[in-house]
């Protein structure tokens, strides 16, 4: 089988798994208690955070913040400031580019009487930065903007966006880095608070982090014990916890390497579809590697899954999260690409596992899928 589907998730490296074994086994004491076996949880918990904090060289600048992934760790944030900054400031700037971990939050703050712009997007996937700059002002509570986009791969400028952000001294930037870490160096100095995923470069499902910049300016949405500065409570899932460091490591000291692999291999497919009429590549020139979106119009991409998986390649139409949504993606809709290119659109997203070998097996599989579907294309 040829795992083509990496930006859905990834297969947890063995020292991952190890170290979630022997924490559970060793240490399954609960931070919190005051006995000396919680004391010693307790240390190892600040112990990690520190590793990662040093891992970003992030000194005293965040805090790190434990979740179950990044749907929380975005509900938390957005929700979060929303709510502390309500009697003061209540827009919200986002874009369709979003995850719904985002956009689904955001939604629901409107209906509870937030005020919600979207930035245009221009043709190649990027935010439209004279547009954010006219939706800015003293109202703006918090712009929310994705590092990489999880359908196409397109990096967003962050550092402009900050800049435009941070003009206001009231408006908070919020950057959902799920699909950066591992894949392009992180831009922490843009942030105020950023989300991770240890599921997306070989850690836990269920594994999340948020860091904060300020945690004064989150109002908690979990209530409970107090774990996790007040803005997470619940027992802190150490063995979960710890073993992201494992992943985090390996993902940040490796991100050269990774991308210059992974960028050869792109540019391997790309030079290689050239040799097939009617199929369209949909990333955009710049994205990350490890995503390439392309269209074969006339064609349902549902179909031509089903047939790559037959083929025993596996890969996604847009993303886990909304492919099974009849309606056209809106990420696609928004870079101005044709509803037949939409439709016939799927996503090959490789990871650290990716081999030279899946490349060219997925090479020799993908001319038996376009045999049987080419009297389809347009
Ligand atoms: N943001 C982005 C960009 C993602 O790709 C995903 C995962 N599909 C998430 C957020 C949600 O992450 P999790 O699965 O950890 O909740």
């Amino acid at each position: 089988m040829i795992y083509l589907d990496n930006a859905a998730t990834t297969k947890p490296h063995q020292d991952v798994l190890d170290t979630f074994i022997t924490v559970n086994e060793s240490l399954y004491f609960n931070p919190n208690s005051p006995h000396k076996a919680g004391l010693q949880a307790e240390q190892l918990l600040q112990k990690t955070k520190a590793q990662i904090k040093e891992l970003f060289h992030l000194k005293n600048s965040f805090d790190i913040v434990f979740t179950s992934g990044a749907t929380e760790s975005n509900n938390i944030a957005i929700k979060g400031i929303a709510y502390k900054k309500k009697d003061f400031a209540n827009v919200i700037i986002t874009s369709v580019l979003e995850h719904p971990s985002v956009l689904e939050v955001v939604r629901s703050l409107e209906n509870e009487g937030f005020n919600i712009e979207y930035v245009n997007v221009t043709k190649e996937g990027q935010l439209d930065l004279e547009h954010l700059n006219s939706l800015m002002s003293d109202d703006v509570a918090l712009v929310t903007c994705m590092h990489v986009n999880n359908i196409m791969g397109q990096v967003q400028p962050l550092e402009e966006v900050a800049q435009i952000v941070h003009q206001y001294p009231k408006a908070h930037l919020h950057v959902d880095a799920v699909q950066a870490i591992g894949k392009v160096p992180l831009n922490f100095e843009a942030a105020d608070t950023l989300s991770l995923s240890g599921h997306k470069f070989h850690g836990l499902k269920g594994q999340g982090v948020l860091f904060v910049r300020n945690l004064h300016q989150l109002e908690p949405i979990i209530h409970g014990g107090g774990q996790e500065y007040g803005v997470r409570s619940g027992t802190v899932n150490l063995p979960v916890d710890i073993s992201i460091v494992k992943a985090l490591k390996v993902a940040v000291n490796e991100t050269n390497e990774l991308y210059n692999k992974l960028s050869a291999f792109n540019l391997e497919i790309i030079q290689f579809l050239k040799g097939y009429h009617g199929v369209q590549v949909n990333s955009p020139l710049g994205a990350s590697p490890h995503i390439l979106n392309i269209g074969l119009p006339g064609v349902k991409g549902e179909v031509l899954v089903n047939a790559f998986s037959k083929n025993d390649i596996m890969l996604s139409t847009t993303s886990a999260c909304s492919s099974k949504k009849a309606s056209l993606n809106e990420v696609l809709l928004a870079m101005k690409i044709p509803k037949k290119q939409i439709e016939g659109s799927i996503r090959i997203s490789m990871g650290a596992n990716t081999t030279s070998d899946d490349i060219q097996t997925f090479k020799e599989k993908f001319k038996n899928v376009y045999e049987e579907v080419r009297e389809l294309l347009r």
